[in-house]
């Protein structure tokens, strides 16, 4: 077991909720590689198969699904993902209600993780364009079954009937933070390349894979020399006490 500055003594269980494949990669692909390798267990749920990821007129909503199951499940690979799940909302639909709470709710009882990973529900535009409403309506709704429902006895009684009993996630990791909501840089340098080649698997949705590994190559910091590149992943992490 590697120590990190995540401050975490043993392996972890982490799951990473999101809305569409590729999320995870292109948000906090590295940090995933990196846990993982430190021997951490990450498991996917992602609530749509982003059926709606293309401009393509000729191309079927269930074809484009389903090929992006595959890239999906390919790009986990690459980063060492125990498991990939999917929940089967409409792309681009996605709304926090009380039904995608107690799907989520289900989902934290069934795996009982000690960390839960998803996207900032704060960021809604900044100077890099405006941010999906499916990705800040998967971090609302993860947020609202964290706290207060999955822990609580009294929230979705019917999760009981399935003997899904309550269970309290220690920490939220909210990935893409808003330049204001941002309180943790993981270091994920040694970790670049392989979300590169994670990224590479979203063959749909990359364009010319060359010129997608040249922008990702140039997302070094500043100060940071073409030698000796240096990256890193920011999250807003929330601490449950
Ligand atoms: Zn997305």
């Amino acid at each position: 077991m590697t120590a990190l500055p995540e401050n975490w003594e043993g392996s972890k269980k982490i799951l990473v909720i999101m809305a569409h494949p590729d999320d995870p990669e292109f948000f906090c692909g590295a940090t995933l590689a990196r846990w993982s390798s430190a021997g951490h267990s990450i498991a996917y749920y992602l609530l749509t198969r982003g059926d709606k990821g293309s401009q393509d007129h000729a191309v079927s909503p269930q074809d484009l699904a389903a090929k992006r199951v595959v890239e999906q499940e390919a790009a986990a690979a690459e980063l060492g993902i125990h498991s990939v799940q999917f929940l089967s909302y409409p792309d681009g639909y996605l709304v926090a209600d009380l039904a995608l709470r107690r799907d989520i709710v289900r989902i934290i009882r069934k795996e009982r993780p000690e960390i839960v990973v998803s996207s900032d529900p704060m960021n809604i535009y900044s100077d890099n364009g405006v941010n999906h409403p499916d990705h800040r309506t998967a971090g609302q709704a993860v947020l609202d079954a964290i706290f207060p429902a999955s822990g609580n006895y009294f929230f979705f009684p019917e999760l009981l009937v399935e003997g899904l009993t309550p269970h309290s996630v220690k920490e939220l990791w909210f990935s893409i933070p808003s330049a204001a909501t941002v309180n943790v840089t993981v270091d994920v340098t040694e970790h670049w390349e392989q979300k590169i080649k994670a990224l590479r698997q979203h063959k749909s949705q990359i364009g010319d894979p060359d010129k997608l590994e040249e922008r990702m190559r140039q997302r070094k910091t500043a100060g940071s020399t073409a030698e000796a590149p240096h990256y890193e992943e920011r999250f807003h992490r929330i601490v449950f006490g």
